[in-house]
């Protein structure tokens, strides 16, 4: 995380996360999490996990059960593979967020896009920098689940099957968290250039933690 910086050490925290880079923290029942993606068709590969006990995190299958629809928007209550709350959505102007797609890694980029590619950065990478700089967090390989995917618009087709678009989120778009549980939250801001997920452009994100 050597490029982070806070911005404002006051009131609340807020971090820059570039492409490629990671953010971990962890959250307090109560705090909000703010995700911004300050230019625009960015996407944040994001993981939760209870903080007082790893070993329940969250999951797209209950909380897709849960509100009976696949995509993540305000009011979305994201659920733990323990079917409890860990957070809701309070805030989002920018419409709705994946959790079907999955993150990028490099054995995918090979399968989706080309063999070459197994060399390129991509977010499970960015993950287990995390919990390997990290072990005081308690989460090792075994604990990388279900995520999602901030501003990523991956829609199902009437078909059934899942495509990877072009972005529906534009510079200065937020989603807000608020913590129902004690949480520690892990962000990859995704360095994928092979499908527009980031507008085959990666940028910045800014967090803002209150
Ligand atoms: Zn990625």
């Amino acid at each position: 995380m050597s490029t982070l910086h806070k911005t404002n050490p006051t009131q609340s925290s807020s971090y820059i996360v570039d492409s490629g880079d990671y953010f971990i923290t962890t959250l307090s029942a109560g705090q909000t999490l703010k995700i911004i993606d300050l230019e625009g068709n960015q996407a944040a590969d994001t993981l939760f996990y209870n903080a007082d006990n790893p070993v329940e995190r969250y999951s797209a299958t209950d909380t897709i059960a849960t509100q009976g629809a696949v995509y993540l928007t305000e009011g979305s209550r994201l659920m733990s593979n323990q079917q409890r709350c860990m957070l809701t959505i309070i805030e989002d102007t920018c419409g709705r967020h994946d959790t079907l797609g999955g993150a990028c890694a490099t054995e995918s980029n090979t399968v989706r896009y080309d063999l070459e590619k197994r060399c390129m950065h991509a977010c499970r990478d960015s993950w287990m920098l995390a919990i390997n700089e990290h072990p005081e967090y308690g989460i090792n390989k075994r604990d990388i689940g279900h995520n999602i995917n901030f501003f990523m618009n991956v829609p199902v087709t009437p078909e059934g099957e899942l495509t990877f678009a072009d972005g529906i989120s534009a510079p200065g778009k937020w989603v807000t968290l608020r913590a129902e549980m004690n949480i520690v939250v892990l962000v990859s801001n995704c360095p994928q250039l092979n499908n527009p997920c980031n507008g085959y452009n990666p940028t910045p994100i800014e967090l803002v933690i209150a």
